[in-house]
């Protein structure tokens, strides 16, 4: 149990990772949040989408979940004894298929208004990969000399694109503003796992979409630098991509979490429920994703060694317990490139012109890290 809610309750048993679960949770105010588990239509590790609907001013549901389970969301509302026809709001944590996949549908049926971050709108007309695998840097280049090499070059699904070309119709009515509040809730502008991710509190909670998860360190954006047209057009307060991507701006976001402090609870978007047990963490549980990110900062530098080391080998180093390949490989690199960008900021590497990676001999990471999340 939790001390963040008065009572959870089971609306709906599902399986040992919460497929086909529904909850009803009682807030310390007595506002009944339900939960629902949306399955993605792939095998990823993050296991369902927890998608949460509650009446707040408007009946209000976060996160519909993946593209192709639209079905189980609509079975999931039909068992809180809502209709999909009452929901007056959608709010979007960020911009990933397993978050906001069926919003076009949603949207249709329902005649909600759409509330998503309000850089969101203005990356719709593009491939969010696209915008993340430009080879901009050295070591973004010689990330896709390794992930062409390898073969792991992600699959451009027919799926996808009928995804990508829903969300470009999409109308955000409610562009969510840096810290601003809207009744009950507060929205926080916190990009690092994605450039346009918002979290939301609400009576004592914090909805963190992926930002912060149980379980699980939430993957960082690698940098990246905007092609032209993606600029165009793009507020000048965007201009500035490191505002939106990188592991830097991902532990400045964690730092907001932590600062609500533990009287607040985590309402995650996936892991709430995971073999067989609830999930509740305090608004803590982003101090020890800051602390994993540290320490794989660390181990980094020292997979390098002391002579040059390429980024695969790097990778498979500081993964060695896994077997990497196609698309396990292909986000263990980009997770890896994400660090040795903060390491190549702080000093601590550089890439060579070989695309290796050399040590400098200084560890400034750490007093980085301290200063960012202090
Ligand atoms: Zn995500
Ligand atoms: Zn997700």
């Amino acid at each position: 149990m939790t001390t963040h809610l008065k009572r959870v309750e089971t609306v709906r048993q599902g399986s040992a990772d919460g497929r086909g679960m529904v909850l009803r949770l009682t807030t310390k105010t007595d506002v009944e949040i339900y939960v629902i588990a949306v399955p993605p239509d792939n095998d990823a590790l993050t296991g369902p989408t927890w998608s949460y609907l509650f009446k707040e001013d408007a009946l209000t549901l976060i996160d519909p979940g993946p593209t192709g389970s639209f079905h189980v969301l609509g079975e999931g509302i039909q068992c809180t004894g809502y209709k999909i026809k009452e929901i007056e709001r959608i709010i979007i944590t960020h911009g990933h298929a397993d978050h906001d996949g069926s919003v076009a549908q949603l949207v249709d049926e329902s005649g909600a208004e759409l509330w998503a971050h309000d850089i969101y709108s203005h990356l719709l007309p593009f491939d969010p990969r696209d915008i993340q695998l430009r080879p901009t840097s050295s070591i973004k280049q010689e990330m896709a000399r390794v992930v062409a090499a390898q073969g792991v070059m992600l699959p451009s699904s027919a799926a996808r694109h009928s995804y990508l070309a829903r969300r470009r119709r999409l109308e955000v009515n409610h562009p969510i503003q840096a810290m601003e509040t809207s009744g009950s809730f507060t929205f926080f502008q916190l990009p690092g796992h994605s450039p346009d991710h918002i979290c939301v509190t609400f009576d004592g909670l914090v909805f963190t979409g992926d930002h912060v998860l149980p379980e699980i360190s939430p993957h960082p954006t690698m940098k990246t630098q905007y092609a032209p047209e993606v600029k165009q057009g793009m507020p000048a307060r965007y201009h500035d991509e490191n505002q939106s991507y990188g592991l830097a701006r991902y532990l400045r976001s964690l730092k907001v979490i932590v600062e609500l402090g533990e009287d607040v609870g985590v309402m995650p978007a996936h892991r709430l429920f995971n073999k067989n047990k609830l999930n509740f963490d305090s608004a803590l549980r982003a101090e020890a994703i800051i602390q994993h990110h540290t320490e794989r900062l660390g181990q980094i530098l020292e997979r390098i060694g002391n002579e040059p080391a390429s980024l695969e080998s790097v990778t498979r180093r500081t993964f060695e317990h896994r077997k990497l390949a196609g698309r396990n490989l292909f986000a263990a690199l980009t997770e890896v490139v994400a660090h040795v960008e903060f390491l190549e900021d702080a000093g601590d590497l550089e890439v060579t012109e070989d695309g290796l990676l050399r040590r400098t001999g200084r560890d400034n990471y750490h007093r980085i890290v301290q200063e960012i999340a202090s």
